[in-house]
């Protein structure tokens, strides 16, 4: 049924080569959207295309350091001529994090946190507005992390940026919904991927992260990916300002 297809639909997913990102592109393709998408490393996203024309998947991708302003305006760019000035999605998902305690950041430490998971973020919105509003409508889905809902040792500065971006999911369901533009975000959990897979590696750790879950057991990329696509599906037309956690059950889970 249409309200459970994304044909013909057109999206922007950042950091598409790995991890959550790269379970999204393939899962968005799958629903028959046309997929842009975009990372540092040249060569893994050069793979990553490769692999995707074998499965017949419509995706296309371009190296970006989003962390940098003007690479970003590059990118949208290059999204709108793909896509003739029309994109109904993007997905917020790039993202990164360095751990330690709040009084040993460094000046630069801070500057690449916020300018990766945040001023791309916010920047990314402002530049796909006018080709949402152009496409007759738009879904934006934010890749935040339970980290920005409770806290959890992430890290100071990387729980500051998911916090924003559940409000600026918030403020943009509101502001743009005249625009036929819906706005939610996604708090995961302990997700298996390269960002975490050195921690969970730590068999304490891992541990430490199944206790508190009542599932018991850490996250799949894909498992993110599916409500992600939900999101931008007709079928979720009415759902817009929210902060979804993908979780095992963990920010429920009191005493046990
Ligand atoms: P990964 O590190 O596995 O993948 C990140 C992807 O983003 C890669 O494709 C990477 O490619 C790309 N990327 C990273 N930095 C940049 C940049 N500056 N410019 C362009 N592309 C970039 O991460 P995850 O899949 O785990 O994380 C995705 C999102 O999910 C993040 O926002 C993260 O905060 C969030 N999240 C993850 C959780 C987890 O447990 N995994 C839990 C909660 C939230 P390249 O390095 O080549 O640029």
């Amino acid at each position: 049924a249409a309200r459970w297809s994304l044909k013909g639909a057109t999206a922007l997913v950042t950091g598409g080569t790995r991890g959550i990102g790269r379970a999204i592109v393939e899962e968005l393709a799958e629903f028959g959207a046309s997929v842009h998408t975009c990372s540092r490393n040249e060569s893994e996203l050069a793979a990553s295309l490769k692999e995707w024309e074998r499965k017949d998947f419509a995706v296309t991708g371009s190296v970006c350091d989003l962390s940098s302003r003007d690479q970003s305006t590059d990118l949208m760019a290059k999204v709108c001529s793909v896509f003739d000035g029309k994109l109904n999605i993007l997905i917020n998902n790039a993202g990164t994090n360095i751990r330690k305690p709040t009084v040993e950041y460094s000046a630069e430490d801070y500057s690449k946190i916020m300018s990766t998971n945040l001023d791309s973020v916010y920047h990314l919105c402002q530049l796909v507005h006018p080709l949402m509003k152009e496409s007759g409508w738009g879904s934006i889905v934010f890749i935040s992390s339970v980290g920005g809902l409770v806290s959890l040792g992430t890290g100071s500065i990387y729980a500051a940026t998911k916090g924003a971006i559940n409000q600026i999911t918030k403020s943009l369901a509101c502001e743009w919904a005249k625009d036929n533009i819906r706005s939610n975000a996604i708090a995961p959990w302990y997700i298996k991927t390269s960002l975490v897979e050195h921690l969970l590696d730590n068999k304490e750790f891992h541990d430490s992260v199944i206790a508190r879950t009542p599932l018991q057991r850490v996250g799949e990329p894909e498992e993110v990916a599916s409500l992600a696509v939900y999101l931008c599906l007709p079928a979720a037309s009415y759902i817009t300002g929210q902060v979804i956690s993908v979780d095992g059950g963990m920010t429920v889970n009191g005493f046990s």
